[in-house]
């Protein structure tokens, strides 16, 4: 997450007033291990959820009736669990695909009119470059954590109004747990 001079996250300045809530309807995939993370993060800090964890095809934080995440703080729109999120939510706005045909990891960014912290982005390449690097990190260390079936599942939901900025080679445990190795 980039800062600006004042020490601040900027993409908080921009998310703050944005029409959107990101964290509607999001789902993020979490791993076993960072579901350790997060019980233990709610443990220390005292933060009484009850029941932090959801999903049927892969894990995902649990949501109310509007699908609003229940780590999302409604009043003060932050992230209760900010220090310890799922990967997907650090690496946001960037996206991921895997392209089965090329065996590569594919790295998105969503269009400026769905989220003003990406057009920020589009508009800034040093920003973006600084983003970029530590997304991918989070993305690929989230593809190697998953299992099999979770990576499939997520693998099946579309990413609507994105678009492909960059892209890694599949590492080979990824292609043995999807079955393309050869
Ligand atoms: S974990 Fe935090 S950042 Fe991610 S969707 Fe939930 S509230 Fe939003």
């Amino acid at each position: 997450m980039s800062e600006d001079k004042k020490g601040k996250t900027y993409s908080f300045d921009v998310c703050s007033q944005c029409k959107f809530t990101c964290c509607q309807d999001a789902n993020p995939p979490l791993t076993l291990n960072r579901q350790k993370i997060i019980r233990s993060y709610l443990r220390e800090q005292k933060i009484p959820i009850q029941t932090p964890f959801a999903g049927k095809d892969y894990v995902h934080p649990a949501s109310d009736s509007d699908g609003i995440c229940v780590f999302y703080n409604k009043e003060t729109q932050k992230c209760v669990v900010h220090p310890v999120k799922p990967e997907t939510c650090k690496a946001g706005p960037v996206t991921f695909d895997i392209n089965l045909k090329t065996r590569k990891v594919e790295f998105y960014l969503k269009k400026g009119e769905i989220c003003g912290f990406a057009q920020f982005l589009y508009d800034n390449p040093a920003s973006l470059r600084k983003h970029l690097e530590p997304a991918k990190a989070e993305i690929m260390q989230l593809i190697c954590e998953l299992d099999a079936e979770a990576l499939g599942a997520i693998l099946r939901i579309p990413e609507p109004q994105t678009f492909r900025i960059a892209e890694n080679n599949l590492p080979k445990e990824v292609m043995q747990k999807l079955g393309i190795d050869e």
